[in-house]
């Protein structure tokens, strides 16, 4: 057990976050929350507080844009666990709105970790930062030597992910021998699972659009999944497994279209009231539709492609199992309906 010891944790009102505060909680850990708007703290903590006890928990101060308040954050704590980095819905503008955070947020707080003392840092990257912007037929299998390939097309997004993570591994590589530290990173597919708190994550909207009857019915488009919960047991296994540091894992359950996952959500709450769209949208439509919705837009890309993840590095490092997706995605729409989002 976690006697207490203490553990730092980015970006305390996020949607994984919150999910890898609560297990450290369960598990003794003490946990320090960085949060960019203290005023959200106290809802945060009473969020947190229908699900663990939070007496061992405190906030502080920090922004991935500012050098402010992170050596006080980090002081004391045996890990990191960086999660912060923004999720946008939509895509910005400016690229550099997504990437300076991103990248010179990881920095800070690797910068911040080595000087704290702190022995381990696990960072939450993503497949984007592995998947994107290959010509991939859909029966190559991407691994962790696999990165993303820099470039405008594959948005803003996979960009700030990946540069965020290849900054990362350089500067821990280039740190001296006496400030060195242990550098691992997850990277999850699609996070999906049960919210803490009802400001959930751009990756919910995918459910949520469906439970709310916002869409006509489902794009082709291949979704590879993974619980929220099992992503935040992934986070604190690599904090301790002895195998983990200089390791990047894929962390992704299973793949489906998401018309199987309309589905599923249609099987689990058309009786309560909530049919779901099922019916299955002609690509040629959907295109057709883009020319005027940018949200539409983006999904143009992946539409009929089903990309392919081995996840046997989690599984055998990390001891890791995720749990059955149907479980998962009947407890996201659980919780959208009881947080009154949906
Ligand atoms: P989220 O709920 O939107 O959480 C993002 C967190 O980052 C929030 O706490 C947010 O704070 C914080 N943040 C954003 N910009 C910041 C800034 N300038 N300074 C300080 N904090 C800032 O999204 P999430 O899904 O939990 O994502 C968490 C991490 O997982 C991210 O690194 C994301 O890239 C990664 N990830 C997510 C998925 C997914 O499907 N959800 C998949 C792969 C990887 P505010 O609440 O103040 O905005």
């Amino acid at each position: 057990m976690a006697d207490g010891t203490r553990v730092a944790v980015t970006g305390a009102s996020g949607f994984i976050a919150l999910h890898v505060i609560a297990e450290l909680l369960d598990q003794g850990y003490v946990v320090r929350g960085t949060l960019r708007d203290m005023a959200r703290g106290e809802g945060i903590r009473a969020a947190l507080d229908r699900h663990t006890e939070t007496s061992n928990l405190d906030f502080i101060q920090t922004d991935l844009t500012s050098d402010d308040g992170w050596d006080a954050a980090f002081a004391g704590c045996a890990f990191v666990v960086h999660v912060a980095s923004p999720v946008p819905i939509l895509e910005p503008k400016n690229h550099d709105d997504l990437i300076i955070p991103a990248r010179d947020g990881a920095i800070r707080a690797l910068g911040a970790a080595s000087r704290a003392g702190v022995k381990r840092v696990v960072m939450t990257s993503s497949v984007a930062a592995i998947s994107y912007g290959h010509d991939s037929d859909g029966d190559s299998i991407f691994t962790e030597d696999d990165w993303s390939v820099l470039k405008p097309e594959i948005g803003a997004y996979a960009n700030s992910k990946t540069m965020a993570e290849r900054a990362a591994w350089d500067f821990v590589a280039e740190l001296p021998s006496d400030a060195t530290l242990d550098l691992v990173t997850i990277n999850p597919s699609l996070v999906i699972g049960p919210l803490i708190d009802p400001d959930g994550s751009a990756s919910i909207e995918v459910v949520r659009k469906l439970l709310a009857r916002e869409v006509p019915g489902c794009p082709k488009i291949g979704l590879n999944l993974v619980d929220v919960r099992d992503v935040a047991a992934a986070h604190i296994a690599a904090m301790t497994a002895p195998n983990a540091p200089g390791n990047r894992y894929l962390c992704t359950a299973e793949f489906m279209w998401l018309s199987q996952l309309a589905r599923q959500l249609d099987k689990e709450f058309r009786t309560r009231g909530y049919p779901v769209p099922t019916l299955a949208l002609p690509s040629f439509l959907v295109r057709l539709v883009a020319l005027f919705d940018p949200l539409v837009a983006r999904v143009v890309p992946e539409l009929g492609r089903r990309k392919r993840y081995d996840n046997a590095a989690i599984r055998i490092d990390l001891n890791w199992r995720p749990r059955p997706l149907d479980e998962t995605i009947n407890a996201t729409g659980e919780s959208l309906l009881a947080l009154k989002v949906v």
